[in-house]
């Protein structure tokens, strides 16, 4: 699940294999002493890296990496508390690059725009079906995105995605195929890695 390399390195606090920094997951040092996930990477001070990955999350804890890393005393953390940190970012995320797809027209939105395009020549890149779209379309549309071999996900409500793209309710989107579009898929991967783990 790694990108191309050749960007800036750092090294996993657990296991010490050096990765490039972008596919691993930073942490920072509250004031108040927690372990907070910068998913962006852009919090100031010292930050402590682990690989996305739950047995490098679980060994980060056991070996006391936050508190050697960030060399202060760290309140304690779950390793539940991180998963929702990482969860609830990797989601920002996504939702902020949808909102910037739209923003530059790669989006159709609405169940029978989505299913139009799949029938046509110019299938997208990815589909997303609320989690709370009818089962009977969300299968139906579905079918039709595993025919093409086009990933489909289900992911956040309809009102979100609605407002998201500042209409009413969506239960389904289709992201035209674009760099943006490779970047929600990785981290629709992380997603689905989390939540298989959680
Ligand atoms: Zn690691």
């Amino acid at each position: 699940m790694t990108r191309e390399s050749g960007g800036p390195q750092r090294t996993c606090g657990a296991c010490r294999t050096a990765r490039d920094k972008k596919d691993l997951v930073r942490f920072v040092l509250a004031p108040d002493g927690s372990v907070l996930v910068d998913y962006r990477q852009r919090l100031p001070g010292r930050g402590v890296y682990t690989c996305f990955d739950l047995s490098c999350l679980t060994a980060a804890l056991k070996k006391n990496v936050f508190r050697r890393g960030f060399r202060k005393e760290c309140q304690p953390v779950a390793l539940n508390e991180l998963q929702r940190q990482l969860c609830q970012a990797v989601e920002q995320k996504i939702l902020n690059l949808i909102g910037i797809a739209r923003k530059s027209g790669q989006i159709v939105s609405g169940t029978q725009a989505v299913l139009d395009l799949l029938k046509s020549a110019n299938t997208p890149a990815l589909v997303l079906l609320s989690d709370d779209i009818s089962s009977a379309i969300g299968d139906k549309i579905r079918r039709s995105a595993e025919s093409k071999k086009i990933l489909c996900a289900q992911l956040f409500d309809k009102e979100l995605i609605g407002q998201l793209l500042g209409k009413e309710e969506r239960s389904a989107i289709a992201m035209e195929k674009c760099s943006l579009a490779s970047t929600v898929m990785y981290e629709l991967q992380r997603l689905e890695q989390l939540q298989r783990e959680i």
